[in-house]
C-alpha cells in the first residue's frame, strides 16, 4: 500500500496571442482545465501501475471534482480533506510558440494539519510506502510518523528546495530526483549523492534513462526509445510507477525497468494525469 502525501491542483490553461506585458489586459483565445499537481499525478501513476494508493491531501470546496476524478482513477480518497481554503491551482498561459508562463497558488496544499496526516498514517502498516514531493506542508511530520511505524519513505525532490530536503535526509529510504535537482543538491550540501546517507537514490536523466546509486554501486539504465512529443509528467509517471512496482514486490531493478517503460510511453502523449498509461497499455507497447 502506498500513502502519498501530495499536492492536488486545478490546472487552468489559457491560450493567449502572446504572453502579457506589465499592465496589459489580454483576452485568451481558449480555456481548459484539468487535474494537476505532482502529488495527484503520482497517485494516478501508482494506481495505473496496479498498486493500492491512498492520497493524503487537502482541497477547498472549489476542488471537490478533483477528489472525484482521483477516485474514478482508482485512488483511495478518504484522506483528502476538504478545508476552508482555495484548492491549489496553476494558471498556465501558453503562447502560439508553445512558450508558457505560470502563476501557481498553493492554497489548500500547504494548509494540511498534523491531524489529517496522522489520521491517515494511523491506518498504515509496516512495510507500506510513504511517498512525498515538495508541494505540500507537513513533510517532516509525515516522515517522522511513517518512520516510527516502519514505513519506507520515498521522496521526490521536486520542486527542489535545499531546506526541505536537508530536513528530511536522515528519514528517506529512496530519493528520486532529476539531473538538475541532483546538481542543486550537490551545490547546497557540498555532498555527492553517494554521501547523503540515503540507501537508494535514483537520478532520472530524461531521454538518457536513469542512474541508480546504492550501496551496491552505480547502475545505469537506458531509456526506452520513443518519439517524444510532450515530456510533461514524465518524472511523476516514473516515480509513481517505480513505487508501485516496489509495493507489488518487484526488486529495484525490475521496478526501475517498469518505470522507464511507463515514462517512455507517457512522453509520446500530450497531457498530464488523464493520459498516464496503464499496465495493459505498457504491456501492449513493450510486449512485457
Ligand atoms: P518532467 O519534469 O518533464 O516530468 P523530470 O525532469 O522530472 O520530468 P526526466 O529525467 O526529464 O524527469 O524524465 C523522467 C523519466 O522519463 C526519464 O528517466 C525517462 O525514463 C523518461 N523520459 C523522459 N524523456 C524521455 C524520452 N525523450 N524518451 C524516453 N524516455 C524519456
Amino acid at each position: 500500500m502506498i500513502w502519498n502525501l501530495g499536492s492536488i491542483n486545478i490546472d487552468n490553461f489559457y491560450e493567449v496571442p502572446h504572453l502579457p506585458a506589465p499592465g496589459e489586459t489580454l483576452a485568451a483565445v481558449s480555456y481548459g482545465f484539468g487535474l494537476g499537481g505532482k502529488g495527484a499525478n503520482m497517485s494516478v501513476a501508482a494506481a495505473r501501475g496496479a498498486a493500492r494508493v491512498s492520497h493524503i491531501g487537502a482541497i477547498g470546496a472549489d476542488g471537490r471534482w478533483t477528489r472525484d476524478r482521483l477516485m474514478e482513477y482508482g485512488v483511495d480518497t478518504p484522506h483528502i480533506a476538504q478545508i476552508e481554503a482555495p484548492t491549489g491551482h496553476a494558471n498556465i498561459l501558453i503562447d502560439p510558440q508553445g512558450e508558457n508562463s505560470i502563476v501557481l497558488f498553493q492554497g489548500a496544499n500547504v494548509q494540511l494539519t498534523e491531524a489529517i496526516i496522522g489520521t491517515a498514517l494511523a491506518e498504515a502498516s509496516h512495510k507500506d510506502f510513504l511517498l512525498m514531493q515538495n508541494e505540500t506542508n507537513g513533510q517532516e511530520y509525515a516522515a517522522i510518523t511513517a518512520q516510527s511505524l516502519g514505513l519506507r519513505v520515498v521522496y521526490a525532490a521536486a520542486p527542489f528546495d535545499s531546506f526541505a530536503i536537508e530536513r528530511l535526509l536522515g528519514r528517506i529510504d529512496l530519493l528520486v530526483l532529476n539531473e538538475v535537482e541532483a546538481a542543486q543538491l550537490l551545490e547546497a550540501t557540498g555532498q555527492s549523492v553517494e554521501a547523503l546517507g540515503v540507501a537508494d537514490v535514483i537520478i532520472t536523466l530524461g531521454a538518457q534513462g536513469c542512474r541508480w546509486v546504492s550501496n551496491a554501486g552505480i547502475k545505469q539504465f537506458d531509456a526506452y526509445h520513443v518519439e517524444a512529443v510532450d515530456t510533461t509528467g514524465a518524472g511523476d509517471t516514473f516515480t509513481g510507477y517505480l513505487v508501485a512496482g516496489l509495493d507489488r514486490g518487484m526488486d529495484m531493478a525490475a521496478a526501475i525497468d517498469l518505470a522507464l517503460m511507463a515514462a517512455a510511453l507517457m512522453v509520446t502523449r500530450r497531457g498530464t494525469a488523464d493520459v498516464i498509461p496503464d499496465l495493459k497499455e505498457i504491456q501492449d507497447e513493450f510486449g512485457t
